[in-house]
């Protein structure tokens, strides 16, 4: 497989963008509502501003890791984060379910976290903030009490064979897979809010009789609030990434107590505000005044860190679904997004 080299810089991938991003929109890093089976319409803050991650999973729906990484830095200011949440909550839109930590990474490698964290629970005081998180940094002190102020912390653990994640997370080198392991018992012990666990599972990868074993024993031991087992729903980073069958996906559910999945999609990329809801159109803020320019581009910011279909964003921004496509459809024209068929379903990616 072709692939792009890896940097591990980082810092510089990072500040590259950031002086593109004051070139353009002033809310690259807050995007959506996306609609999320987990959160409800969870409106996303991009903590990274670029594809810079610990881990370079075979499924990530963000693509392929620009910057494989354990470098802890500031990679988009809390300032500047909070500044643009500002903006988005001065400008009326309907309150969303939950703000979430999240983007085109690892979130918990920015070292403001927790100043995004205390600062978006002042902004939005009665609107749970959550953090979605590989897991990876949670045997660091600093990052699982910088995690602490956060009332939903979404963990990802794929698999406890250190093959199989050796393969399909496709960690940084100095990542082990038993330090994120107490890592995520640690931060457990201390939290005083929800944990939502998710599994995702690739065909052939992590579908294992043995990682089915192994994780029945690790949930009985985290005693998550929630745990969800869901497979690939959308394009992954590599082609070669499949999902598993419906009796697969049913057995590990079975046996890891999984919450009942919805009338929505499950979520599909163990790291994201992911998956469409069926009963969120209701709640969708609805933005009567937004201008044809101002949709595009928060169409566009949404779909870069999140492949959508036209439906889900018709639901989370609360708009039309004819006005979506007919934006779509300008947004194709410019190349500014991409399409691409992912079974039933037509996707769209930045
Ligand atoms: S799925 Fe999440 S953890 Fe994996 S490479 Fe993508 S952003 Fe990183």
């Amino acid at each position: 497989m072709r692939r792009r080299p890896l940097s591990t810089e980082g810092a510089d991938l990072s500040s590259r963008r950031d002086k593109e991003d004051r070139a353009t929109d002033s809310t690259r890093h807050v995007f959506g509502p996306v609609a999320s089976g987990r959160l409800g319409l969870s409106l996303g803050l991009d903590l990274l501003g670029a594809r810079i991650c610990t881990f370079d999973c075979l499924y990530c729906e963000a693509g392929v890791t620009e910057a494989l990484t354990t470098a802890r830095k500031p990679y988009v200011p809390a300032r500047r984060i909070l500044g643009e949440l500002a903006d988005w909550k001065a400008a009326g839109h309907g309150l969303p379910d939950a703000v979430t930590l999240g983007g085109l990474g690892e979130p918990c490698l920015n070292t403001d976290c927790g100043e995004i964290i205390a600062g978006a629970r002042e902004l939005f005081p009665n609107v749970p903030v959550a953090v979605l998180t590989n897991s990876s940094l949670l045997s660091d002190p600093d990052v699982r009490s910088a995690l602490s102020g956060a009332d939903i912390v979404l963990p990802s653990m794929d698999t406890l064979v250190a093959a199989e994640y050796q393969r399909l997370n496709r960690p940084h080198q100095t990542l082990g897979l038993d330090a994120i392991r107490q890592g995520l018992l640690d931060f457990r012990g201390g939290f005083a809010g929800s944990i939502f666990l998710e599994i995702l599972l690739v065909a052939g990868q992590n579908d294992s009789a043995e990682n089915l074993g192994l994780l029945r024993e690790f949930c009985r031991e985290l005693a998550p609030t929630r745990v969800d087992v869901v497979t690939l729903s959308r394009p992954g980073a590599y082609p070669g990434a499949k999902a598993v069958a419906g009796d697969v996906l049913a057995r590990f559910r079975e046996a890891l107590g999984a919450a009942r999945p919805g009338p929505w999609a499950p979520s599909g990329d163990g790291h994201g505000p992911a998956g469409l809801l069926g009963d969120g159109a209701a709640r969708a803020p609805r933005d009567p005044g937004l201008t044809d320019a101002d949709l595009a581009a928060r169409i566009a910011a949404s779909v870069a860190r999140r492949p959508q279909t036209a439906a889900g964003l018709a639901t989370a921004l609360g708009q039309p679904a004819p006005r979506i496509q007919s934006a779509l459809d300008a947004l194709l024209r410019t190349g500014a997004v991409r399409r691409e068929r992912s079974g039933q379903d037509i996707f769209y990616s930045g």
